[in-house]
């Protein structure tokens, strides 16, 4: 039962925490479903808090999830790879490669169906109603700006038919601007406002700091301050207007989002030797060998064990973790249980000696 004064804020298992609905786009991306295309790191803003690592900001660079990519048929395999369900395009702005932007939305909706949802980000600054109606043709159906005050664009989009929403990160001193914006976006009749935990990144944290921001004593990246004004946003929002709002905390993004996506990522890549953890890393032995004779033999030892030759390695299964070690204690090799990523980095994250 609510006292006079407390409103029903909905809190998610992931953290989010929504008034009304949570928007599809989100949804799916805290399922782990979206693909994430990054289709340029190109940018007509220049926003203090912009989290583009150095990789990205403000350069012509595309990215599937975590993979560097250069055609839109790469996105397409990777999509492929992790079974997306729908895509969220981002940058950058979008907008400033419009044309590789519409090739990769119309190659998405043919690929996998029009129910593939696909949500972009833009500032809006290039949203000209000709540039929002091809994106309509192509089959976008969600535009996500990045204003703080309602726009033309935002009218025409809504116009146009697409899902309509605000994105935002909730700078801790602005709670007053923030609920005016909130009132303004509802008069404008947006569907959803989705305001983000303010995160520190390599690239911006000299930008906060002389800002007067600090990061949050228990988390790595969240700002002090940014959740609790986003509560107070929130709970204004519940009052006083009909708009669904979404507070994304800045843990939602590596405890569920992509921890579920390289999960799906793991179970569709994992060859039969490798084991797919709860994490989603691909977890196998290997054993070392100091040349190809020693290798060879150890390959005739392992019977019709699931293997493979990677250099001078034996890979084998976890369930072959006693074989591994017998044949490295008596052939002279090196045994490990290595855990790796399913990204095309193949980045190993950890790696424990067994033998030898
Ligand atoms: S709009 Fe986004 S990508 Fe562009 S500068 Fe701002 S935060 Fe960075």
């Amino acid at each position: 039962m609510l006292r006079d004064g407390e409103v029903a804020l909905r809190r998610l298992l992931t953290g989010s925490v929504v008034v009304g609905e949570l928007p599809l786009g989100c949804d799916l991306c805290q399922r782990g479903l979206k693909l994430v295309l990054f289709i340029t790191g190109l940018c007509p803003s220049r926003c203090f808090y912009c989290p583009l690592s150095r990789d990205r900001r403000y350069v012509d660079v595309m990215f599937a999830n975590e993979a560097r990519i250069s055609s839109v048929s790469e996105a397409l395999e990777e999509a492929r790879l992790m079974d997306a369900q729908g895509t969220g395009v981002t940058g950058g702005d979008p907008l400033v490669v419009l044309e590789r932007t519409l090739e990769a939305i119309r190659a998405l909706k043919r690929e996998f169906g029009s129910d593939h949802h696909v949500h972009l980000y833009t500032t809006g600054l290039a949203a000209t109603p000709a540039a929002l109606r091809r994106l309509r043709e192509a089959g976008l159906d969600e535009v996500r700006f990045h204003v703080f005050r309602p726009t033309p664009a935002l009218e025409e989009a809504r116009r146009l038919g697409f899902t309509v929403g605000v994105e935002i990160p909730m700078l801790p001193d602005r709670v007053e601007e923030t609920v005016k914006l909130l009132g303004e976006l509802d008069r404008a009749g947006v569907d959803f406002v989705n305001i983000n935990e303010l995160e520190f990144t390599e690239t911006n944290a000299l930008s906060l700091l002389e800002r007067g921001y600090e990061l949050r004593e228990d988390s790595p990246v969240a700002a002090k301050g940014s959740r609790e004004a986003a509560m107070a946003v929130l709970e204004w929002a519940e009052s006083n207007t009909n708009l669904n709002v979404h507070f994304c905390p800045a843990s939602v993004k590596d405890a569920f989002q992509t921890k579920l996506r390289l999960y799906r990522r793991a179970v569709n890549i994992a060859e039969p030797y490798e084991l797919v953890t709860d994490d989603g890393t691909l977890l196998r032995i290997e054993v070392e060998f100091s040349d190809a004779g020693t290798l060879r033999r150890a390959l005739a030892r392992v019977g019709t064990l699931a293997c493979a030759v990677e250099g001078a390695k034996l890979v084998l299964g976890v369930d072959a973790a006693e074989v591994a070690v017998k044949l490295a204690e008596s052939l002279g090799g090196t045994a490990y249980l290595r855990e790796y990523l399913p990204t095309p980095s193949h980045t190993l994250v950890r790696s424990e000696r067994l033998a030898r």
